[in-house]
């Protein structure tokens, strides 16, 4: 039976989940707090250059295929592999670290300092790839009504994953790895999960398997934002209609009913059924008041860091500078330990610089590049005034600069900045935490906000900080779990 879906927010998971119910025959309506869609996934147009604002690749390419044959369409952008990966440079090591998939390939850069890496990493790998295989359908891919249903399938997962549990990503990296160097590339891939690799749980270095050994990374052809583009196409061939510039701050319940929900305008929005695609928690806490989400309760949870993210424009190529790089210093445990909650750290910031007019050569004028720079930086919670933004910014420009053996400060014609106040502010995310709820134990599986609203039935969720996490491919795999959470909706 057809239903009527209102869904609040554009993001990834707001925009799949509505392709995945309108390919059903659902009447489906979606409204943005922004002028654009996309969420986190976005563009910023200026000066002639094209940038994308947060994700710069994605992993897990066959959740991607498997929400397009769900949807019965071809996939709506096309993605091309990388490889190498990215690669990583040390402030006290002039040597270029590329990050091959193929192992081989990959152990000839570490023999100096690691002899043996090729058998450690296939090691380590095969490792990481069975805890991929033994967790991701049970436990990523799934729907739990009950901590307790979550707990009873934890106990199918093999128990020779158990001791991965109490150590950190970096303990288990350094069980498996020598060398300074092998041990924090390797470990780098949890600062993905918003985290750094000593505070992120072993069980994550499946990962590891993810990027080198499963599927990899993938860029997309024309930049990121194909992708938000792609499905908001499809969207509109199937009648979806998008509202932007309306943000939900109120609502109306009627006992186990949500009746409607105010926008800022007092507008009033009312559906069978409301998807929430803005932060889980933070929703709960702005919209519903509700007292386990009240502010200082969030303040108590565990948010992952926020972003430092700006976009230059330079009138000259950078031919030396590869697509995706890491730029990492010489205090590596140091800086990870601190980068969380001490604002000083970011005297050495390390910092990561995607070049996407590399391939893409419309996405800057003639002769130009298009440059994109993040930096893992404290949240708001730990670091709340950012008036120093330009300060920092301008390190980070004079060190890349030594770097690369090139001044680039006179050639910038282009430059925005976001700190965690502007991630907040536009896309409502908790102290401008970029990937929204940490993905510690207590926050993971049935202990994360659940899809499914603790009061009104007829109110579900979809996003980063709902199940099953952070990052693009989660986001479609949410999109996938809200969906047979609608559908089963009496
Ligand atoms: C700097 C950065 C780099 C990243 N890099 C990568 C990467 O390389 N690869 C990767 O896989 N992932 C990456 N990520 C993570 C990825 O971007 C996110 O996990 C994903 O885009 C989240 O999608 P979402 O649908 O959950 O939420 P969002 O993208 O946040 O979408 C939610 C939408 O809801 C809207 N909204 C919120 N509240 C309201 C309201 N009250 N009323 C109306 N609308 C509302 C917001 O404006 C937003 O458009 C990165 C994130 C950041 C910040």
């Amino acid at each position: 039976m057809s239903k009527n879906v209102l869904i609040v927010g554009a993001g990834l998971g707001g925009l799949a989940t509505a392709l995945r119910l309108a390919k059903k025959g659902h009447k489906v309506e979606i409204i943005e707090k922004n002028s654009q869609a996309g969420g986190r996934l976005n563009q910023i147009k200026k000066d002639g250059f094209t940038f994308d604002t947060g994700p710069s690749f994605f992993s897990m390419s066959f959740e991607f295929k498997e929400f397009a044959k769900d949807c019965n369409i071809d996939l709506p952008f096309k993605y091309i592999e990388l490889d190498p990966l990215y690669t990583v440079n040390f402030s006290d090591n002039p040597k270029t670290f590329y990050l091959y998939k193929d192992i081989k390939k990959l152990a000839a850069q570490f023999k100096d300092v690691e002899p043996d890496f090729e058998e450690r990493m296939t090691n380590y790998l095969k490792n990481s790839g069975a805890l991929f295989h033994d967790t991701v359908d049970l436990v990523i891919k799934n729907n739990f009504d009950s901590v307790f249903s979550y707990i009873v399938t934890l106990m199918r997962v093999n128990p020779t994953h158990i001791p991965v549990l109490f150590r950190s990503f970096y303990q288990e990296v350094k069980r498996n790895f020598n060398s300074k160097e092998a041990r924090q590339i390797v470990s780098l891939v949890a600062f993905f999960l918003g985290r750094t690799p000593f505070d992120t749980m072993a069980i994550y270095t499946l990962l590891s398997y993810t990027e080198f050994k499963h599927d990899g990374y993938f860029n997309v052809e024309g930049g990121m934002y194909k992708i938000t583009e792609g499905i908001v196409n499809e969207l509109l061939k199937e009648n979806v209609k998008i509202t932007y510039n309306t943000e939900i701050v109120d609502f109306v319940g009627n006992g186990k009913k949500l009746e409607y929900l105010i926008d800022s305008k007092g507008q009033k929005w009312s559906s069978d059924i409301i998807l929430v695609n803005g932060d889980a928690a933070v929703f709960r806490s702005r919209v519903f008041k509700r007292e386990k989400y009240a502010l200082e309760k969030l303040d108590k949870m565990n948010w992952t860091m926020g972003y430092l993210t700006f976009y230059v424009g330079l009138k000259c190529k950078l031919p030396q500078v590869n697509h995706h790089n890491y730029y990492l210093g010489s205090n590596f445990e140091e800086y990870a330990n601190n980068v969380l909650q001490n604002p000083d750290s970011l005297q050495k910031p390390y910092y990561y610089v995607n070049v996407l007019s590399k391939y893409n050569l419309e996405c800057a004028p003639e002769g130009c590049e298009s440059l994109f720079f993040v930096c893992p930086v404290p949240n708001l919670q730990h670091k709340p005034n950012w008036d120093d933004k330009d300060e920092i910014v301008n390190s980070i420009i004079a060190d890349f600069s030594k770097r690369i053996d090139k001044n680039i400060e006179p050639e910038i014609v282009s430059k925005t900045i976001y700190t965690p106040l502007e991630w907040q502010d536009q896309f409502n995310l908790h102290r401008g935490s970029g990937l929204g709820l940490s993905h510690s134990m207590n926050q993971i599986g049935a202990f994360r906000p659940s899809n499914f609203d603790e009061k009104f039935k007829n109110v579900y969720y979809v996003g980063a900080s709902t199940i099953p996490g952070a990052g693009l491919p989660m986001a479609i795999i949410s999109s996938k779990l809200a969906f047979q959470r609608i559908e089963k909706h009496k």
